[in-house]
């Protein structure tokens, strides 16, 4: 088969050995003679994959008894509207940490129940940095932040750790590095990064903060309904669900998150490194805040794009464009992403630097 290297923003790139488990188990699950997707998920067979996703999750992130795991569907950009609606308290107000378009668009769901109230922003500069220094005041029921900012390849190095509750969308690199998931009341992410395929959105948040919202929440929406049926209230999305247990499983076997945090520091170094010793190339984030998982950059001279992306097509290097607010290119480096391709992505500016350079 051809070897591509998938550079691509997400869905994305997965483990080799969860592309053909997964197949199988659509064609024969477990040896039953069924396929996974045409089985009950009350079935003891698909309770046990759930029950062991949502363990998994706890062990690779040494989550704490006071937290509570869950596997939802809506998306990263329904939890922007869940985690509104369930950390609302008596000042029906959030602090938004705006470092992005995720993250911009997450600010404005809060507003449909309560005051949204933007702490510090970095759209001025394109969102090419994170804002430092910002105060988050006692009139906020939580403070909201996005871990990494997909788009524009920055990401938040440290996290607040004061007393308002902390809320954050961590879809673009849960599972990259280790976190202290007990300074976090409400975590959500996405699958289609570096968990699974899209369809499965993961929660993991303080049982504390349960039934305390002072807006009245759907049922649907309320973490509550989901966390007292062990994440089964209605049916989950299987497949997405089966192929996000594997992954953790790969990631667990393979060394967890110690292992795979030293991998992606290693791949950004290579690539970061090629395009700071470069004449051709500049990055487009924060020296100080650019992110291991999406490297976004560009050639100072736009009339070597066309050279440069008949380079990479000849290399099988796919994904690399980069997302239409910030142009350029972007290399999503999640985890299944081997430093093999980065060296091959590497290879070729290089390769063009001695041509063009
Ligand atoms: N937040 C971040 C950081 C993202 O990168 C994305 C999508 N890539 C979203 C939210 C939206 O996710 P979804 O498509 O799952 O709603």
């Amino acid at each position: 088969m051809l070897k591509v290297h998938n550079f691509s923003a997400g869905p994305c790139i997965l483990p080799n050995e969860v592309f053909h488990k997964s197949a199988e188990s659509i064609l024969n699950f477990n040896k039953s003679g069924l396929s996974l997707i045409e089985i009950s998920h009350r079935s003891k067979d698909f309770v046990e994959v759930m029950d062991e996703a949502r363990n998994l999750v706890k062990e690779i992130l040494s989550v704490p008894e006071t937290h509570d795991v869950l596997f939802l569907q809506g998306g990263a950009s329904l939890g922007f509207l869940m985690s509104a609606y369930n950390l609302m308290g008596s000042n029906k107000t959030g602090g938004y940490l705006v470092t992005g378009s995720w993250a911009k668009k997450a600010a404005k769901e809060a507003s449909f129940m309560g005051n949204s109230i933007v702490v510090g922003s970095s759209e001025d500069k394109n969102f090419s940095y994170i804002p430092k220094g910002y105060e988050i005041g006692d009139n906020m029921d939580y403070f909201h932040v996005t871990s990494n900012n997909t788009i524009f390849g920055t990401q938040i190095k440290d996290f607040y750790n004061g007393d308002v509750p902390l809320a954050c969308d961590m879809s673009s690199d849960i599972f990259s590095r280790k976190i202290d998931v007990k300074n976090f009341d409400l975590i959500y992410a996405g699958a289609q990064k570096n968990m699974g395929p899209a369809g499965t959105t993961l929660y993991i948040f303080n049982k504390d903060i349960l039934g305390k919202s002072t807006v009245p929440i759907p049922t649907m929406l309320d973490l509550k309904t989901h966390s007292e049926k062990d994440s089964m209230f209605n049916t989950p999305p299987v497949f997405a669900v089966y192929a996000s247990m594997l992954t953790l499983k790969w990631l667990q076997s393979n060394g967890g998150l110690n292992h795979i945090e030293k991998q992606n520091q290693l791949k950004a170094e290579l690539l970061y490194n090629q395009i700071d010793n470069s004449s051709l190339f500049s990055g487009t984030a924060n020296r100080e805040d650019r992110s291991i998982m999406n490297v976004t950059f560009s050639l100072e001279n736009e009339n070597l794009n066309e050279t440069f992306n008949n380079m990479l097509a000849h290399a099988n290097i796919n994904g690399l464009v980069g997302h239409r607010s910030v142009g350029g290119y972007r290399a999503s480096m999640y985890n299944a992403l081997p430093i093999e391709s980065v060296q091959v992505l590497v290879d070729v500016m290089k390769e063009l630097e001695i041509k063009k350079g």
